[in-house]
């Protein structure tokens, strides 16, 4: 595979071919590889969708994993904070990190706020036509009395900066591949959705 997402920074790279083929990768699976790429704001329903889509398609046979932003931010990221840059290298890492796992023949859903379009557009560029932006969509109000972690409660009184919706943007894909509507409908009518649309992505092409 071509890595497109990011450019190196060493000249003395060259790619390694891999002897086994994306197809035979599929065939073995039953399915195609791909990134399914949740964006939203904070509280919108990114972890819990990923966590159901998961678990649903794993019900049905499908090789799946969620790739959720406070679990990376544990580990592979546990060196970068919230700042402009560092919300930027934190999905650069992710989107690298997706395009592998699919091309290993795995579906991934990735459970990030990722509020810049640019930086979702070099997550879609590392995994080229394996790609999948699913709008988590619900408006800020809902998300306000939603808050789950407190974490918007924390923003108002200060003791978050920089968060998303706050004093943060979000910029709000143009076209989705997929638009959930959290905030109107419910969670099995969300996953439901997913579901039928990540089938019909990564079936075998008949022949
Ligand atoms: P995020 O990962 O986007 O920060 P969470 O999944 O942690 O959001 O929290 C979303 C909250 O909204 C949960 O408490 C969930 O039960 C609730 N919720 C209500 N309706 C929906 C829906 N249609 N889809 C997802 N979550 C929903």
């Amino acid at each position: 595979m071509n890595f497109k997402g990011s450019s190196p920074k060493s000249e003395n790279i060259t790619e390694v071919e891999h002897l086994v083929a994306g197809e035979q990768r599929a065939r073995l699976k039953g399915h195609k590889g791909g990134v399914f790429w949740l964006t939203g704001l904070s509280a919108s329903g990114k972890s819990t969708l990923a966590m159901s889509i998961e678990r649903e398609l794993t019900k049905l046979g499908f090789h799946v994993y969620v790739l959720d932003g406070d679990n990376v931010r544990r580990g592979l990221n546990a060196d970068l904070g919230f700042a402009p840059e560092d919300r930027t290298e934190n999905i650069r890492r992710i989107g690298e990190v997706a395009a592998l796992m699919a091309d290993a023949g795995l579906i991934v859903i990735t459970a990030f706020i990722s509020p810049y379009r640019e930086d979702r557009d070099r997550a879609r560029k590392a995994s080229a036509d394996k790609f999948h932006e699913l709008y988590v969509a619900a408006d800020i109000e809902t998300c306000k009395k939603r808050d789950p972690k407190g974490l918007y409660k924390k923003a108002f009184a200060g003791e978050i900066k920089e968060f998303t919706g706050i004093d943060a943007p979000y910029e709000a894909p143009e076209n989705p591949e997929l638009k959930l509507n959290t905030g109107q409908d419910d969670i099995e009518t969300c996953v439901s959705q997913a579901v039928d649309y990540v089938k019909a992505s990564v079936a075998l092409d008949k022949s």
